[in-house]
């Protein structure tokens, strides 16, 4: 919780990676900043990677592992993507010049680590994850360096200095403490000087400076690690589109925006699929007590979302908030009719799951008793089989097991509300409208906090699946 008495306000504000993907684009975050700044506010910027960059570096790692051609190429798109901006956004010789020798260093960074992976013949995560920060690492020396120019003090700050990670790379996890000692001391007098400090977004550091990434879109996670650690009075969140709206608009265009959405309902969204929030985003928000809203850098004055208490009222007017899909999923059942009797199938099941460093992103119960259904994400999905056969190979040579098997290409479509708990008939409605589609479900989950149902798809079922459940919504 916030305890320290700050005359200033503190916002922490995270522009992604459209919002930053072209001169025009920074031009227009940096024009918020200042905005913000002027009114007195102290700012802390986060950026992601130009969009698409992050992308660019990890094909290139990926191309190097299988010893191919091409990487040398994409250095020069980078190169060449970075050094154009550069040109149409700063305009003194000085911040040009110091700009571009910094992507001169980290493209001759990018080079050097392909062409080691590419003499190993394999990237390994810590590699990935060192290939993979060069995008922040340029991008903070962009915004940095404009919003100098435009007459607003700025420092560029690597969160390798400020944000301590566990050494899970790919997907690190910080050490609040030591973390929260690294930031106060380096951004507190920076923005006590009325200097906005710009962040890279997505990365952090072992305590042995080891660089490591918090996953993909984690840009919104630092955003929250840093706003939780300083006691920020607000994490706004600028994207590119108008904050949190009833499903994704790419998939429905008649898609709103929600003006206020619950922690709990955000989270719910966040984990099945709604990419404007990285769901890691959630949780330092709630502990610490500051606002989260999710903005559009492209319409800054038009809808937004504020993420608010879960105690808010739910509205029974409108049970049902917004529809999500997580694709690329697997349907792995353990079947069999002798399964009933034997006990602990369940915990060893999740066991071995675990053992393959898998996350099981949904369990359900199919429509047959005798057996357990659970999603994983497919590319894990011959991995977790495999150990589940090793598992059970005693109860599948005694037949109490008759198989393991999984269902590849499925959807987990979900639907999220807070208000559907106080409203009878929800779940019937959605199956209504989906049979009314003929989309066959193949299985269903209700979330423990019913404040969402997820259902099971084909995965070409699943945007008629999502628009017929969002249809419901903005009907
Ligand atoms: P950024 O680069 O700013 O982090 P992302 O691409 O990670 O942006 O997330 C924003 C995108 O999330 C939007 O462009 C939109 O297509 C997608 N999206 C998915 N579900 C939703 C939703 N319910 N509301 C808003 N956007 C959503
Ligand atoms: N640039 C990183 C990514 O593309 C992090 C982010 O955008 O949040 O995943
Ligand atoms: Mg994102």
């Amino acid at each position: 919780m916030r305890g320290n008495k700050r005359m200033t306000t503190l916002s922490i504000m995270k522009f992604g990676g459209t919002s930053v993907g072209s001169a025009d684009a920074l031009r227009a975050a940096a024009l918020l900043v200042r905005a913000e700044h002027a009114k007195g506010t102290q700012v802390a910027v986060v950026v992601s990677a130009m969009s698409g960059v992050t992308n660019l570096l990890l094909d290139g790692a990926d191309i190097a592992s299988r010893g191919e051609n091409g990487w040398q190429d994409l250095a020069t798109t980078l190169q060449a993507r970075h050094a154009d901006t550069v040109a149409a956004l700063l305009t003194t010789a000085a911040e040009q010049s110091l700009v571009n020798e910094r992507i001169a260093t980290h493209i001759g960074e990018f080079r050097a680590l392909c062409h080691a992976v590419e003499v190993l013949g394999e990237a390994s995560p810590r590699a990935l994850d060192a290939i993979s920060s060069l995008g922040e690492r340029i991008c903070m020396h962009l915004m940095a360096a404009h919003l100098r120019e435009s007459g607003c003090a700025a420092e560029a700050v690597r969160a390798m200095d400020i944000i301590r990670t566990d050494a899970t790379f790919q997907a690190a996890r910080p050490d609040f403490e030591v973390t929260r000692d690294l930031c106060r001391t380096r951004l507190l007098p920076l923005l006590r000087n009325r200097s906005v400090p710009v962040i890279t977004g997505f990365i952090g550091a072992t305590a042995s400076g080891a660089i490591t990434t918090l996953g993909r879109g984690g840009s919104d996670y630092s955003a929250a690690i840093i706003g939780s650690v300083l006691d920020a009075d607000e994490v706004v969140i600028w994207t590119d589109v108008d904050g949190v709206m009833s499903t994704d608009p790419r998939i429905a265009p008649n898609a709103r925006t929600l003006p206020t959405v619950t922690f709990r309902e955000i989270s719910e969204l966040a984990f099945y699929g709604a990419k404007v929030l990285h769901p890691l985003a959630v949780r330092p928000m709630i502990e610490h007590g500051g606002t989260l809203w999710i903005r559009n850098t492209f319409n800054p004055a038009g809808p937004a979302t504020r993420i608010v208490a879960d105690s808010s009222a739910p509205s029974a007017s409108e049970p049902l908030k917004a529809v999500t899909a997580i694709k690329d999923q697997s349907l792995v059942t353990i079947e069999g009719r002798g399964m009933l009797g034997v006990q602990g199938i369940a915990a060893r099941a999740f066991g071995a799951v675990a053992r393959t460093g898998t996350s099981v992103t949904l369990i359900t119960q199919a429509s047959s008793e005798q057996s357990i259904c659970f999603t994983v994400p497919s590319p894990n999905s011959s991995r977790v089989v495999a150990a589940l056969n090793t598992e059970f190979t005693g109860e599948l040579v005694r037949k109490e097991i008759d198989r393991i098997w999984d269902r590849p290409s499925v959807v987990i479509v979900s639907v999220v509300g807070s208000g559907m708990s106080t409203v009878p008939g929800i779940p019937g409605r959605v199956f209504t409208a989906l049979g009314n589609q003929q989309i066959n479900i193949l299985a269903i989950a209700q979330g423990s906090s019913e404040c969402s149902i997820s259902l099971i798809v084909s995965t070409e079922q699943s945007d008629d699946s999502v628009r017929a459940i969002h249809a419901l919504i903005v009907a």
